[in-house]
């Protein structure tokens, strides 16, 4: 048998390396901030068309490269900046494996222009999937100018693989933000298909931090400073009472690039235990600085991920340094956290009689034209949905409580014990029939099957029911708010929410347009909690963030599945008796009641002669 193996051309090896370190726009525009950051610019423009898929152009001030080096810089394992294997111990620059522009050039049509300041003329090159196709002295100013079109035009598996434009330039904003974080004597400019998204000139870390998270941003973070012969750690935290329901910002960088790390993650989220509920992510911006011997930045193509030599004394340090930056800023509360907000109220005087709570309602009384919902409305209810009939039969323990308490003697004695007095419960708040434990699960019976509901699962399938009918009928019920609320978005959730004007009107949430980024809600769908505009909204632009590029109908049935999920009521919240019911009369009303949009169950039901055998 003939030799088989071959070395591949150099274009094929470039190819792969790309897959690596070119997935997607947002990659190349990493690897091209990079080097001009590297290169010393202290002004970098971003031009993208199409989220990057048709023209990504990168232009900076920075020390530019001489001919030689202009057709050098595409060649694979090309780099300025280590020359021995010793150099990788002590990387001080972002780039160091040579491999980014060659790896975009291969799927790519590249141009670079540059020119070094003591050079009289510059330098062009157009290559294309690995090829150079013409080379020349050209006029420039000083600098770099990169435009990388038409990125995967030769990859068409990885073209079709690209995601909406709104999710790319989402991945771009990431990347730019990034980089822009963490040098904020840098000025940036950042335009999408001819429009100024970002103008950041330089300035001070705070101020480059506010002007890309937005001005609110001010009263919301507290400085964390902590200097060790290990470690330093500066950079901002969110105040807990302001953390979000999405993963939003949280940002880590070592030695001026921005990394992930779940490790570190954790020192961080610890900190904040108990200070805010379960389900919130606080906000954090972390600048660490490491001696370059104590970490390892090449153990990965995109160099996002790095291993620290010294990790479990770096986690101590953060997780003491963020701990005490919080009780600095005296935000740890006194009170228990633990307590439950249910139990709130003040134990009552001694001799003094208790008043059953009044509560005056005048449903008559609606101070909008619009169709406002009657005040009377049970919080939790929905339309009455077309029942099943089943649901009938299925659902009827109210009815069977109260014959228990009129007609005593038609019952035997055990049944008779097994139902509680009506009264007593009533007194004590609990609906008859029904309750809820735990703040999440809901426990009731029919005739054949005891029932426990999750209360959140139940929720999302009635309201993913309800906005479907609701957008199909045009019927959508809003409640008013009494005060309009503000909501300030990132450019990209600000893109979402454009995207999905329609079908936010159609679910009844009214949302007008207030400047860049801003907007006003005026109202939002009945029945759902108003507490946190900003968090229902970070976390339903969150959820929509992955939609399918199908379809309209498969788009729409995701944002209804997505806000659904949003907007259900949380497995942390004491329902009031009439909501019990009311979720519960709902949720046998769906068509599907068993289970939630995405598949999972609302309900779990155990006959009573499985009970019966676990007691034998
Ligand atoms: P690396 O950044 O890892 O060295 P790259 O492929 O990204 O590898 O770049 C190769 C080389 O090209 C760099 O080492 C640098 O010398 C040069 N270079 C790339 N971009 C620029 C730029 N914007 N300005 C000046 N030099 C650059
Ligand atoms: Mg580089």
């Amino acid at each position: 048998m003939p030799d088989i193996i071959k070395l591949l051309p150099d274009s094929v090896a470039n190819q792969i390396a790309a897959g690596e370190v070119v997935q997607r726009p947002a990659s190349a525009v990493k690897e091209l901030f990079e080097n001009s950051v590297d290169a010393g610019a202290k002004d970098i423009k971003l031009v993208i068309k199409d989220a990057g898929k048709t023209l990504i152009q990168v232009i900076d001030n920075g020390c530019g490269m001489s001919e030689r080096d202009a057709r050098m810089c595409f060649e694979r394992h090309a780099t300025s900046k280590i020359q021995t294997a010793n150099d990788l111990l002590v990387i001080r620059t972002l780039g160091f494996r040579g491999e980014a522009l060659a790896s975009i050039a291969s799927v790519a049509q590249l141009e670079l222009k540059t020119k070094r300041i003591e050079d009289e003329i510059g330098t062009c090159i157009q290559i294309e999937g690995s090829e150079v196709k013409s080379q020349f002295p050209s006029t420039c100013s000083d600098g770099t100018t990169i435009s990388v079109r038409n990125l995967f035009y030769n990859v068409p598996a990885r073209r079709n693989f690209l995601k909406s434009n709104t999710l790319e330039l989402k991945y771009i904003i990431d990347e730019f933000f990034r980089i822009a974080l963490v040098h904020p004597g840098i000025g940036f400019t950042f335009i999408n298909n001819e429009k100024i998204l970002y103008k950041l000139t330089p300035s001070n870390l705070r101020q480059r931090v506010l002007s890309l998270l937005g001005n609110h941003y001010n009263q919301k973070l507290i400085p964390v400073e902590q200097s060790s012969a290990i470690v330093t750690i500066s950079g901002f935290i969110g105040k807990p009472e302001f953390a979000k329901k999405s993963r939003g910002e949280q940002y880590f960088f070592t030695n001026n690039r921005f990394i992930k790390s779940p490790y570190l993650h954790h020192a961080v989220e610890n900190a904040y235990q108990e200070l805010i509920p379960k389900d919130s992510y606080p906000t954090y911006l972390i600048y660490l600085t490491i001696d370059p011997k104590m970490i390892d930045v090449n153990i990965h193509p995109t160099k996002t991920e790095i291993n620290f030599l010294d990790m479990k004394n770096i986690y101590a340090i953060l997780h003491s340094s963020v701990r005490q930056s919080i009780g600095k800023y005296n935000l740890t509360p006194s009170f228990d956290f633990e307590a439950d907000k249910v139990f709130s109220t003040p134990p009552p005087v001694k001799g003094q009689a208790i008043k059953q709570p009044t509560i005056t309602i005048d449903p008559t009384y609606n101070p909008f034209e619009k169709k406002v919902k009657p005040q009377i409305e049970i919080p939790l209810s929905s339309k009455p949905g077309k029942a099943d009939p089943n649901w009938q039969q299925l659902y009827d323990p109210l009815k069977e409580v109260k014959i228990a308490n009129q007609k005593p003697s038609l019952q035997t004695e055990a049944a008779d014990q097994s139902l509680p007095d009506i009264d007593q419960q009533a007194a004590s708040g609990i609906s008859p029939g029904i309750l809820q434990a735990s703040n999440r699960f809901i426990i009731t019976y029919t005739q054949n099957d005891l029932i426990i509901i999750d209360q959140q699962n139940a929720h999302e399938r009635i309201l993913y029911e309800r906005f479907i009918t609701e957008a199909r009928e045009r019927s959508a019920y809003s409640q008013q708010q009494l005060l309009p609320q503000t909501l300030n978005l990132t450019a990209t959730d600000s893109a979402l929410l454009k995207e999905f004007m329609n079908d936010f009107n159609a679910a009844g949430f009214e949302i007008a347009e207030f400047g860049k980024d801003t907007f006003i809600i005026s109202a939002i769908p009945a029945d759902c909690s108003n507490e946190d505009i900003q968090g229902l909204f970070d976390s339903m632009l969150e959820s929509l963030q992955n939609y399918p590029s199908g379809p309209n109908t498969e788009k729409h049935q995701k944002f209804v599945q997505g806000i659904a999920k949003s907007l259900a009521v949380s497995r942390n919240r004491k329902l009031h008796q009439e909501e019990l019911i009311s979720l519960v009369g709902n949720l046998f009303a769906c068509s599907v009641p068993h289970l939630t949009p995405d598949g999972k169950p609302t309900l779990y039901k155990i006959g009573y002669d499985e009970l019966e055998k676990k007691f034998k």
